[in-house]
């Protein structure tokens, strides 16, 4: 029987799967165009559909959140049309190979990275060119940082131009409200804040997206063709085998949003997100981002000046079996490392993580301020008195 190392993965994704979405995913293989599965799937879409803040069905695909973001711009672009895309980390970078794969013209609003995004930049470069669409990353995973999507959504109300967002590491973990937003692809995955096994892929989509990707155009994608999605979904289907397992877990995730209650869950992540801050900048650590604009679901700071980000990754891992991230992108290698506070985390996982990382950062010559800081930070920021 397999065996894998026992360790507290708290990564800003994949992030730990609780007990009962995992047993959930043991279940026996059922015939995915039985009816069985069929209600699942639907119930699947009821439950899915208020954490997109949306009335539309939302299209289930096999597939990790890069596979969406590639999906949402082949389903939309036809080669030499223009995207803008904001770039203000690595994941917007991402969507900008993607773009150029699909050879569209690219151009982009470059943001400082951990920084807030002035939007009358977009604004301003609307007004220069007529774009197919908008481009944005909600939740910035490499740098902690949450985007404002109404803000955006907003300049492109009265315009043909779409607002395609992704949100693998928002979605039900920072709020959504994808049709006030204006929003009109948001596309997440499995193992962020919805706590599953990765594989599961997810698109919400607008009806004035539909107008684009219905168009006479080709999709230059079978597998990812969103008109084909569709039209299974109409019918109770994935047009393909789906990850049956897989959407076994989402169901169960999703019940166990529904029975927390989707507002709490996202004050949970909130609430844990500002302790944890709290708690490491109490050890005198730097946030990587502007604190105003701090994400809910992953905690970015800087590795302090004569340590190697590396090192204190290793060392949590090797001697406090913690797994947290390090930078995402060459140009931070060595100054940032990242903790998930999404999906199912606690107060415990909290104060559990500054423990850890206070003794990595005494074992690696670097005390904290005083013994304790950064837990006794993350009690009052939680309100707890010990
Ligand atoms: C995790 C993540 C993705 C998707 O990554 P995959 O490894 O392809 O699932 C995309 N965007 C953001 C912001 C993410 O955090």
């Amino acid at each position: 029987m397999l065996t894998i190392p026992d360790y507290r993965l708290r990564l800003p994704g994949p992030t730990a799967v609780p007990e009962r979405i995992r047993q959930a995913t043991a279940l026996p293989i059922l015939n995915h165009r039985g009816a069985e599965f069929k209600a699942m799937l639907a119930e699947c879409q009821q439950r899915l559909k208020p954490i997109f803040g949306t009335a539309h069905n939302v299209l289930i695909f096999a597939g990790s959140g890069t596979a969406m973001m590639e999906a949402a711009l082949a389903n939309i672009l036809s080669p030499g049309e223009a995207v803008l895309v904001i770039v203000a980390g690595q994941f917007g970078e991402r969507f900008v190979s993607i773009a150029k794969a699909l050879a569209a013209e690219v151009d982009t609003i470059p943001a400082e990275w951990g920084r807030a995004l002035d939007p009358r930049r977009v604004e301003h470069q609307l007004k220069r060119r007529d774009y197919r669409a908008v481009v944005m990353v909600h939740n910035e995973s490499s740098t902690g940082v949450a985007y404002n999507v109404a803000e955006i959504g907003a300049l492109l109300k009265n315009s043909p131009t779409l607002l395609v967002v992704d949100s693998v590491s928002g979605l039900a973990g920072i709020e959504m409200k994808m049709d006030d937003w204006g929003a009109d692809i948001v596309v997440s995955a499995s193992q962020k804040s919805l706590m599953c096994a990765p594989g599961i892929g997810l698109a919400a989509i607008s009806p004035k997206a539909w107008t684009v990707i219905d168009r006479d155009g080709r999709v230059p994608s079978f597998f990812a063709d969103f008109r084909r999605a569709k039209a299974s979904l109409d019918k109770g289907e994935t047009p393909f085998t789906p990850p049956v397992t897989l959407i076994y877990g989402l169901l169960e995730a999703l019940r166990m949003i529904d029975e927390e209650g989707l507002a709490n869950v996202l004050k949970r992540h909130s609430r844990l997100a500002a302790a944890l801050r709290a708690g490491v900048q109490a050890l005198g650590l730097e946030l990587y981002n502007q604190q105003n604009i701090s994400s809910s679901t992953v905690v970015a700071m800087k590795v302090p000046q004569g340590l190697e980000g590396g090192a204190i990754v290793q060392h949590l891992r090797e001697r406090y079996r913690t797994v947290i991230a390090g930078a995402r992108h060459p140009s931070q290698t060595g100054k940032v490392i990242r903790i998930g506070t999404m999906g199912m985390v606690s107060e415990a996982d909290i104060i559990t993580d500054l423990r850890h990382l206070e003794a990595t950062l005494n074992d690696l010559g670097r005390p904290a301020p005083s013994a304790n800081a950064g837990v006794r930070a993350a009690l009052d920021a939680l309100a707890i008195r010990p």
